[in-house]
Protein backbone atom coordinates (compact mmCIF):
# COMPACT_ATOMS: atom_id res chain seq x y z
CA UNK A 1 0.00 0.00 0.00
CA UNK A 2 2.79 2.09 1.19
CA UNK A 3 4.86 1.46 -2.14
CA UNK A 4 1.44 2.21 -4.22
CA UNK A 5 1.18 5.55 -2.40
CA UNK A 6 5.00 6.40 -3.49
CA UNK A 7 4.63 5.62 -6.60
CA UNK A 8 1.43 7.42 -7.11
CA UNK A 9 3.53 10.39 -5.98
CA UNK A 10 6.64 9.88 -7.85
CA UNK A 11 4.53 9.46 -11.57
CA UNK A 12 2.96 12.80 -10.42
CA UNK A 13 5.20 14.82 -9.49
CA UNK A 14 7.28 13.97 -12.86
CA UNK A 15 4.15 14.71 -14.90
CA UNK A 16 4.12 18.15 -12.96
CA UNK A 17 7.59 18.91 -13.51
CA UNK A 18 7.69 18.07 -16.78
CA UNK A 19 4.70 20.10 -17.63
CA UNK A 20 5.36 23.02 -15.67
CA UNK A 21 9.47 23.44 -16.14
CA UNK A 22 11.69 26.05 -13.91
CA UNK A 23 8.46 26.30 -11.37
CA UNK A 24 10.29 25.25 -8.13
CA UNK A 25 7.86 27.11 -5.60
CA UNK A 26 4.47 25.36 -7.21
CA UNK A 27 6.02 22.02 -7.89
CA UNK A 28 6.93 22.72 -3.69
CA UNK A 29 3.02 23.55 -3.42
CA UNK A 30 1.90 21.04 -5.34
CA UNK A 31 3.90 17.95 -3.60
CA UNK A 32 3.12 18.78 0.06
CA UNK A 33 -0.72 18.11 -1.62
CA UNK A 34 -0.20 15.52 -3.60
CA UNK A 35 1.56 13.68 -0.47
CA UNK A 36 -1.52 14.52 1.67
CA UNK A 37 -4.07 13.21 -0.80
CA UNK A 38 -2.57 10.32 -2.76
CA UNK A 39 -3.72 8.09 -0.05
CA UNK A 40 -7.17 9.60 -0.31
CA UNK A 41 -6.95 9.36 -4.40
CA UNK A 42 -5.87 6.02 -4.39
CA UNK A 43 -9.41 5.18 -2.36
CA UNK A 44 -11.62 7.00 -4.66
CA UNK A 45 -11.04 5.76 -8.18
CA UNK A 46 -13.95 8.16 -9.32
CA UNK A 47 -11.32 10.82 -8.39
CA UNK A 48 -8.72 8.87 -10.25
CA UNK A 49 -10.45 8.29 -13.30
CA UNK A 50 -12.31 12.07 -13.79
CA UNK A 51 -8.31 12.76 -13.13
CA UNK A 52 -9.70 15.57 -10.26
CA UNK A 53 -6.21 16.54 -8.88
CA UNK A 54 -4.55 16.56 -12.92
CA UNK A 55 -7.57 19.65 -13.78
CA UNK A 56 -6.80 21.08 -10.74
CA UNK A 57 -2.87 21.28 -10.78
CA UNK A 58 -3.60 23.41 -14.19
CA UNK A 59 -4.67 26.92 -14.28
CA UNK A 60 -7.93 27.21 -15.57
CA UNK A 61 -6.49 30.94 -17.25
CA UNK A 62 -3.35 32.98 -17.13
CA UNK A 63 -3.31 36.51 -17.79
CA UNK A 64 0.34 38.02 -18.80
CA UNK A 65 0.79 41.70 -19.46
CA UNK A 66 2.83 44.46 -20.09
CA UNK A 67 3.02 47.23 -17.15
CA UNK A 68 4.44 50.82 -18.68
CA UNK A 69 5.19 53.88 -16.71
CA UNK A 70 7.18 56.98 -16.00
CA UNK A 71 8.97 57.03 -12.97
CA UNK A 72 9.37 60.39 -11.35
CA UNK A 73 12.34 61.25 -13.33
CA UNK A 74 10.32 61.40 -16.75
CA UNK A 75 11.99 57.83 -17.38
CA UNK A 76 9.78 54.84 -19.08
CA UNK A 77 9.57 51.74 -16.63
CA UNK A 78 8.12 48.45 -17.83
CA UNK A 79 6.99 45.66 -15.87
CA UNK A 80 5.51 42.62 -16.13
CA UNK A 81 1.47 41.88 -14.99
CA UNK A 82 0.06 38.74 -14.03
CA UNK A 83 -3.24 37.19 -12.99
CA UNK A 84 -3.16 33.04 -12.25
CA UNK A 85 -6.71 32.30 -12.47
CA UNK A 86 -6.73 29.10 -10.58
CA UNK A 87 -9.87 27.45 -10.07
CA UNK A 88 -13.56 28.58 -10.17
CA UNK A 89 -15.13 25.78 -9.31
CA UNK A 90 -16.96 26.70 -6.19
CA UNK A 91 -16.85 30.47 -6.69
CA UNK A 92 -15.66 33.67 -8.86
CA UNK A 93 -11.81 33.40 -8.48
CA UNK A 94 -10.18 34.95 -5.32
CA UNK A 95 -6.79 35.57 -4.20
CA UNK A 96 -4.41 39.12 -3.82
CA UNK A 97 -1.91 40.63 -5.64
CA UNK A 98 1.66 40.49 -5.19
CA UNK A 99 3.92 43.40 -5.99
CA UNK A 100 7.64 41.84 -5.08
CA UNK A 101 10.93 42.09 -7.41
CA UNK A 102 10.84 38.47 -6.60
CA UNK A 103 6.99 37.82 -8.42
CA UNK A 104 7.01 35.38 -11.49
CA UNK A 105 4.81 32.60 -12.70
CA UNK A 106 5.83 30.17 -10.48
CA UNK A 107 5.46 31.83 -7.32
CA UNK A 108 2.16 33.29 -8.37
CA UNK A 109 1.28 29.57 -9.53
CA UNK A 110 1.60 28.13 -6.18
CA UNK A 111 0.19 31.07 -4.02
CA UNK A 112 -2.97 30.35 -6.72
CA UNK A 113 -2.99 26.59 -5.74
CA UNK A 114 -2.80 27.17 -2.26
CA UNK A 115 -5.74 29.95 -2.67
CA UNK A 116 -8.10 27.45 -3.69
CA UNK A 117 -7.86 24.69 -0.77
CA UNK A 118 -7.65 27.69 1.66
CA UNK A 119 -10.73 29.43 0.26
CA UNK A 120 -12.48 26.32 0.40
CA UNK A 121 -12.01 25.86 3.87
CA UNK A 122 -13.01 29.11 4.87
CA UNK A 123 -16.52 27.49 3.92
CA UNK A 124 -17.58 30.92 2.09
CA UNK A 125 -18.13 30.47 -2.28
CA UNK A 126 -14.67 31.45 -3.14
CA UNK A 127 -12.29 30.41 -5.62
CA UNK A 128 -9.01 30.92 -6.25
CA UNK A 129 -6.61 32.79 -7.89
CA UNK A 130 -3.58 35.10 -7.42
CA UNK A 131 -1.58 37.68 -9.47
CA UNK A 132 0.88 40.58 -8.92
CA UNK A 133 3.84 42.11 -10.65
CA UNK A 134 7.89 42.11 -10.22
CA UNK A 135 7.59 45.92 -9.36
CA UNK A 136 9.08 46.58 -6.44
CA UNK A 137 7.85 49.08 -4.46
CA UNK A 138 10.63 50.02 -1.97
CA UNK A 139 11.89 53.57 -2.49
CA UNK A 140 9.33 54.06 -4.84
CA UNK A 141 7.58 57.69 -4.20
CA UNK A 142 3.51 57.77 -3.75
CA UNK A 143 2.94 59.19 -7.50
CA UNK A 144 5.06 56.67 -8.44
CA UNK A 145 3.05 53.73 -6.74
CA UNK A 146 -0.12 55.27 -8.06
CA UNK A 147 1.31 55.92 -11.79
CA UNK A 148 2.57 51.87 -11.61
CA UNK A 149 -1.50 50.66 -10.14
CA UNK A 150 -3.41 52.92 -12.61
CA UNK A 151 -1.43 51.27 -15.75
CA UNK A 152 -1.34 47.77 -13.72
CA UNK A 153 -5.10 47.78 -13.18
CA UNK A 154 -6.14 49.26 -16.93
CA UNK A 155 -5.00 46.13 -18.64
CA UNK A 156 -6.51 43.66 -15.62
CA UNK A 157 -9.96 45.55 -15.49
CA UNK A 158 -10.94 43.33 -18.94
CA UNK A 159 -10.54 40.08 -16.80
CA UNK A 160 -11.72 40.74 -13.40
CA UNK A 161 -15.52 41.89 -11.74
CA UNK A 162 -17.50 41.07 -8.97
CA UNK A 163 -19.07 37.76 -10.28
CA UNK A 164 -15.55 36.54 -12.07
CA UNK A 165 -12.50 37.40 -9.88
CA UNK A 166 -11.94 39.28 -6.81
CA UNK A 167 -8.31 40.46 -5.99
CA UNK A 168 -7.06 41.94 -2.76
CA UNK A 169 -3.51 42.55 -1.33
CA UNK A 170 -0.59 40.39 -0.34
CA UNK A 171 2.74 41.34 0.12
CA UNK A 172 3.40 44.85 -1.16
CA UNK A 173 -0.18 45.73 -1.77
CA UNK A 174 -2.18 47.22 1.34
CA UNK A 175 -4.33 49.67 1.82
CA UNK A 176 -3.12 52.52 -0.50
CA UNK A 177 -2.16 50.40 -3.49
CA UNK A 178 -5.83 49.24 -3.27
CA UNK A 179 -7.34 52.68 -2.84
CA UNK A 180 -5.12 53.66 -6.34
CA UNK A 181 -5.96 50.54 -8.06
CA UNK A 182 -10.04 50.97 -7.23
CA UNK A 183 -10.05 54.14 -8.42
CA UNK A 184 -8.26 53.64 -11.35
CA UNK A 185 -10.93 50.54 -12.06
CA UNK A 186 -14.12 52.66 -10.75
CA UNK A 187 -13.32 54.85 -13.54
CA UNK A 188 -13.18 52.24 -16.22
CA UNK A 189 -15.51 50.00 -15.37
CA UNK A 190 -18.36 52.94 -14.68
CA UNK A 191 -19.46 51.50 -11.83
CA UNK A 192 -19.17 50.95 -8.20
CA UNK A 193 -19.34 47.93 -7.08
CA UNK A 194 -17.31 44.84 -5.17
CA UNK A 195 -14.69 44.11 -7.20
CA UNK A 196 -11.54 44.38 -5.11
CA UNK A 197 -11.27 43.81 -0.99
CA UNK A 198 -9.19 45.08 1.34
CA UNK A 199 -10.95 48.59 0.54
CA UNK A 200 -10.86 51.20 2.86
CA UNK A 201 -13.90 51.40 5.82
CA UNK A 202 -15.17 54.21 4.29
CA UNK A 203 -15.86 52.93 0.62
CA UNK A 204 -17.13 49.83 0.96
CA UNK A 205 -14.09 47.86 2.83
CA UNK A 206 -14.90 45.42 5.68
CA UNK A 207 -14.31 46.03 9.33
CA UNK A 208 -10.92 44.01 10.69
CA UNK A 209 -10.02 43.39 7.26
CA UNK A 210 -6.14 44.83 7.72
CA UNK A 211 -6.68 42.79 11.22
CA UNK A 212 -7.88 39.33 9.98
CA UNK A 213 -4.77 37.35 8.80
CA UNK A 214 -2.78 38.23 12.00
CA UNK A 215 -5.95 37.81 14.35
CA UNK A 216 -6.58 34.52 12.41
CA UNK A 217 -3.53 32.89 12.58
CA UNK A 218 -3.31 33.42 16.50
CA UNK A 219 -6.90 32.28 17.14
CA UNK A 220 -5.71 29.21 14.77
CA UNK A 221 -2.58 28.91 17.29
CA UNK A 222 -5.37 29.05 20.02
CA UNK A 223 -7.24 26.30 18.79
CA UNK A 224 -4.22 24.39 18.58
CA UNK A 225 -2.81 25.00 21.82
CA UNK A 226 -6.37 24.52 23.58
CA UNK A 227 -5.94 20.63 22.26
CA UNK A 228 -3.12 20.51 24.96
CA UNK A 229 -4.56 22.41 27.44
CA UNK A 230 -2.56 25.05 26.92
CA UNK A 231 -3.19 28.86 26.08
CA UNK A 232 -1.20 31.97 25.53
CA UNK A 233 -1.08 33.22 28.49
CA UNK A 234 3.04 33.93 29.46
CA UNK A 235 3.94 32.77 26.09
CA UNK A 236 7.08 33.73 24.48
CA UNK A 237 6.31 34.28 20.69
CA UNK A 238 8.59 34.92 18.18
CA UNK A 239 7.29 36.54 14.87
CA UNK A 240 8.47 37.22 11.64
CA UNK A 241 7.60 39.76 9.15
CA UNK A 242 6.58 43.55 10.18
CA UNK A 243 3.68 44.33 7.71
CA UNK A 244 0.21 43.77 8.13
CA UNK A 245 0.38 39.99 8.94
CA UNK A 246 3.22 40.69 11.89
CA UNK A 247 1.43 43.79 13.61
CA UNK A 248 -2.22 42.22 14.01
CA UNK A 249 -0.53 38.98 15.11
CA UNK A 250 1.63 40.95 17.65
CA UNK A 251 -1.70 43.16 18.72
CA UNK A 252 -3.62 39.81 19.15
CA UNK A 253 -1.15 37.90 21.37
CA UNK A 254 -0.53 40.54 23.86
CA UNK A 255 -4.01 40.99 23.86
CA UNK A 256 -4.36 37.20 25.17
CA UNK A 257 -1.62 37.61 27.86
CA UNK A 258 1.89 36.17 25.44
CA UNK A 259 5.11 38.37 25.04
CA UNK A 260 5.62 38.43 21.42
CA UNK A 261 9.68 39.30 21.55
CA UNK A 262 10.49 39.67 17.69
CA UNK A 263 9.62 41.11 14.06
CA UNK A 264 11.61 41.31 10.83
CA UNK A 265 12.05 42.24 7.30
CA UNK A 266 14.42 41.03 4.37
CA UNK A 267 16.98 42.95 6.11
CA UNK A 268 17.53 41.20 9.41
CA UNK A 269 15.28 40.89 13.28
CA UNK A 270 15.19 42.91 15.89
CA UNK A 271 14.79 41.10 19.34
CA UNK A 272 13.10 42.56 22.49
CA UNK A 273 13.82 40.72 25.73
CA UNK A 274 11.58 43.17 27.39
CA UNK A 275 8.53 42.22 24.75
CA UNK A 276 7.46 44.59 22.17
CA UNK A 277 4.26 46.02 24.06
CA UNK A 278 1.03 47.76 22.77
CA UNK A 279 3.09 51.68 22.52
CA UNK A 280 5.98 50.06 20.85
CA UNK A 281 3.65 48.16 18.67
CA UNK A 282 2.29 51.53 17.88
CA UNK A 283 5.10 53.06 16.87
CA UNK A 284 5.99 49.81 14.42
CA UNK A 285 2.39 50.78 12.84
CA UNK A 286 3.94 54.15 12.20
CA UNK A 287 7.19 52.70 11.15
CA UNK A 288 5.94 50.02 8.51
CA UNK A 289 2.80 51.92 7.29
CA UNK A 290 3.43 55.88 7.53
CA UNK A 291 7.07 56.21 7.34
CA UNK A 292 7.94 53.11 5.20
CA UNK A 293 10.88 52.45 7.59
CA UNK A 294 13.10 49.95 8.21
CA UNK A 295 12.91 47.16 11.00
CA UNK A 296 16.14 47.88 12.30
CA UNK A 297 15.09 51.36 13.15
CA UNK A 298 13.39 49.66 16.09
CA UNK A 299 16.47 49.18 18.06
CA UNK A 300 17.63 52.40 17.68
CA UNK A 301 14.48 54.14 19.75
CA UNK A 302 14.46 51.12 22.06
CA UNK A 303 17.63 50.26 22.94
CA UNK A 304 16.51 47.46 24.87
CA UNK A 305 16.29 45.56 21.66
CA UNK A 306 19.27 43.79 19.47
CA UNK A 307 18.98 44.14 15.83
CA UNK A 308 20.60 40.95 13.78
CA UNK A 309 21.56 42.35 10.10
CA UNK A 310 21.01 39.43 7.77
CA UNK A 311 19.13 36.87 9.70
CA UNK A 312 15.81 35.62 10.82
CA UNK A 313 14.60 35.60 14.40
CA UNK A 314 14.44 31.37 14.75
CA UNK A 315 17.62 31.38 17.46
CA UNK A 316 15.17 32.96 19.54
CA UNK A 317 13.68 31.03 22.46
CA UNK A 318 10.14 31.27 22.13
CA UNK A 319 7.52 28.83 22.60
CA UNK A 320 5.33 29.77 19.73
CA UNK A 321 6.23 30.52 16.48
CA UNK A 322 4.31 32.60 13.72
CA UNK A 323 5.84 33.07 10.44
CA UNK A 324 4.48 35.97 9.09
CA UNK A 325 6.95 37.61 6.13
CA UNK A 326 6.76 34.95 2.89
CA UNK A 327 7.91 31.51 1.27
CA UNK A 328 10.07 29.47 2.61
CA UNK A 329 12.04 31.78 5.31
CA UNK A 330 12.35 28.92 7.91
CA UNK A 331 14.23 26.10 6.94
CA UNK A 332 15.22 22.92 8.19
CA UNK A 333 17.67 24.10 10.32
CA UNK A 334 15.55 26.66 11.76
CA UNK A 335 13.04 24.02 12.54
CA UNK A 336 15.74 22.09 14.47
CA UNK A 337 16.82 25.21 16.56
CA UNK A 338 12.94 26.52 17.36
CA UNK A 339 12.19 22.78 18.75
CA UNK A 340 15.92 22.33 20.27
CA UNK A 341 15.05 26.12 22.04
CA UNK A 342 11.39 24.22 23.52
CA UNK A 343 8.61 25.86 20.66
CA UNK A 344 5.48 23.62 21.28
CA UNK A 345 3.46 25.62 18.41
CA UNK A 346 3.89 26.53 14.86
CA UNK A 347 1.13 28.79 13.27
CA UNK A 348 1.78 30.31 9.51
CA UNK A 349 0.83 33.71 8.97
CA UNK A 350 2.80 33.86 5.74
CA UNK A 351 1.79 31.39 2.54
CA UNK A 352 4.24 28.81 2.56
CA UNK A 353 6.97 30.09 4.92
CA UNK A 354 8.21 27.06 6.30
CA UNK A 355 10.42 24.68 4.01
CA UNK A 356 9.38 21.26 3.35
CA UNK A 357 12.32 19.62 5.50
CA UNK A 358 10.67 21.84 8.67
CA UNK A 359 7.43 20.74 8.00
CA UNK A 360 9.04 17.19 8.40
CA UNK A 361 10.60 17.78 11.59
CA UNK A 362 7.56 19.51 12.89
CA UNK A 363 5.97 16.51 12.27
CA UNK A 364 8.71 13.81 13.13
CA UNK A 365 8.95 15.40 16.78
CA UNK A 366 4.82 16.45 17.04
CA UNK A 367 5.06 19.89 17.57
CA UNK A 368 1.30 21.79 16.82
CA UNK A 369 2.17 22.84 13.36
CA UNK A 370 -0.66 25.21 11.34
CA UNK A 371 0.16 25.27 7.49
CA UNK A 372 -0.64 28.55 6.08
CA UNK A 373 -3.94 27.49 4.33
CA UNK A 374 -5.29 27.06 7.12
CA UNK A 375 -3.71 29.32 9.85
CA UNK A 376 -3.91 32.62 7.65
CA UNK A 377 -6.94 31.97 5.94
CA UNK A 378 -8.36 34.34 8.12
CA UNK A 379 -7.84 37.30 5.92
CA UNK A 380 -9.32 36.11 2.52
CA UNK A 381 -12.20 34.91 5.28
CA UNK A 382 -12.96 38.79 6.01
CA UNK A 383 -12.32 38.99 2.16
CA UNK A 384 -15.47 37.28 1.89
CA UNK A 385 -17.22 38.71 4.25
CA UNK A 386 -16.51 42.04 2.72
CA UNK A 387 -17.93 40.80 -0.43
CA UNK A 388 -21.22 39.94 1.46
CA UNK A 389 -21.43 43.08 2.67
CA UNK A 390 -20.90 44.65 -0.83
CA UNK A 391 -23.55 42.53 -2.48
CA UNK A 392 -26.04 43.56 0.63
CA UNK A 393 -25.04 47.02 0.48
CA UNK A 394 -24.50 46.85 4.03
CA UNK A 395 -21.50 47.13 6.75
CA UNK A 396 -21.43 44.61 9.89
CA UNK A 397 -19.83 46.13 13.14
CA UNK A 398 -16.43 45.09 14.05
CA UNK A 399 -17.80 43.17 16.51
CA UNK A 400 -19.99 41.22 14.25
CA UNK A 401 -17.07 40.63 12.20
CA UNK A 402 -14.47 39.01 14.91
CA UNK A 403 -17.65 37.08 16.07
CA UNK A 404 -17.74 35.62 12.25
CA UNK A 405 -14.21 35.42 11.60
CA UNK A 406 -13.47 33.42 15.51
CA UNK A 407 -16.08 30.92 14.29
CA UNK A 408 -14.45 30.21 10.69
CA UNK A 409 -11.25 29.67 12.26
CA UNK A 410 -13.00 26.99 14.49
CA UNK A 411 -14.31 25.48 11.67
CA UNK A 412 -10.96 25.12 10.20
CA UNK A 413 -9.44 23.72 13.25
CA UNK A 414 -12.09 21.25 13.64
CA UNK A 415 -11.80 20.27 9.78
CA UNK A 416 -8.31 19.92 9.88
CA UNK A 417 -8.87 17.62 12.81
CA UNK A 418 -11.60 15.32 11.46
CA UNK A 419 -9.22 15.21 8.62
CA UNK A 420 -5.91 14.77 9.89
CA UNK A 421 -6.02 12.89 13.16
CA UNK A 422 -3.39 9.89 12.95
CA UNK A 423 -3.23 6.96 15.13
CA UNK A 424 -2.73 7.79 18.57
CA UNK A 425 -4.30 10.93 18.48
CA UNK A 426 -1.56 13.36 16.80
CA UNK A 427 -3.28 15.79 14.47
CA UNK A 428 -1.42 16.46 10.92
CA UNK A 429 -3.16 19.44 10.25
CA UNK A 430 -0.80 19.63 6.87
CA UNK A 431 -2.84 16.39 5.52
CA UNK A 432 -6.12 17.86 7.59
CA UNK A 433 -6.20 20.78 6.17
CA UNK A 434 -5.04 19.33 2.31
CA UNK A 435 -7.93 16.60 2.41
CA UNK A 436 -10.78 18.71 3.75
CA UNK A 437 -10.17 21.69 1.28
CA UNK A 438 -9.82 19.48 -1.62
CA UNK A 439 -12.91 17.33 -1.17
CA UNK A 440 -15.83 20.44 -1.35
CA UNK A 441 -13.62 21.35 -4.87
CA UNK A 442 -13.01 18.30 -5.90
CA UNK A 443 -17.33 17.64 -5.25
CA UNK A 444 -18.05 20.73 -7.26
CA UNK A 445 -15.76 19.90 -10.25
CA UNK A 446 -17.11 15.95 -10.45
CA UNK A 447 -20.51 17.78 -10.45
CA UNK A 448 -19.89 20.27 -12.76
CA UNK A 449 -17.89 17.83 -15.86
CA UNK A 450 -14.83 17.98 -17.80
N1 LIG B 1 -3.28 37.54 0.17
C1 LIG B 1 -4.11 36.95 1.19
C2 LIG B 1 -3.93 35.44 1.19
O1 LIG B 1 -2.86 34.97 0.91
C3 LIG B 1 -5.56 37.41 1.12
C4 LIG B 1 -6.26 37.22 -0.18
C5 LIG B 1 -7.63 37.88 -0.25
O2 LIG B 1 -8.05 38.51 0.71
O3 LIG B 1 -8.27 37.71 -1.29
O4 LIG B 1 -4.81 34.69 1.53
Amino acid sequence: NDSKVLKYVEDFMANVKAKNPNEPEFHQAVHEVVESLAPFILENPVLMKNKVLERMTEPERIISFRVPWVDDQGEIQINKGYRVQMNSAIGPYKGGLRFHASVNQSILKFLAFEQVLKNSLTSLPMGGGKGGSDFNPKGKSDNEVMRFCQSFVTELERHIGPNTDVPAGDIGVGGREIGFIFGQYKRLANAFQGTFTGKGAEWGGSPLRPEATGYGAVYFAQEMMATKGESFKGKTVAVSGSGNVAQYAVEKVLELGGKPVTLSDSSGYIYDPKGIDAEKLEYVKLLKNAIRGRIKEYAEKYPEAEYHEGERPWSVKCDIAIPSATQNELNGDDAHTLIENGCICVSEGANMPSTPEAVDLFHEKKILFGPGKAANAGGVSVSGLEMSQNSMRISWTPEEVDEKLKTIMKNIHAACVKHGKEEGGFVNYVKGANVSGFIKVANAMLAQGV
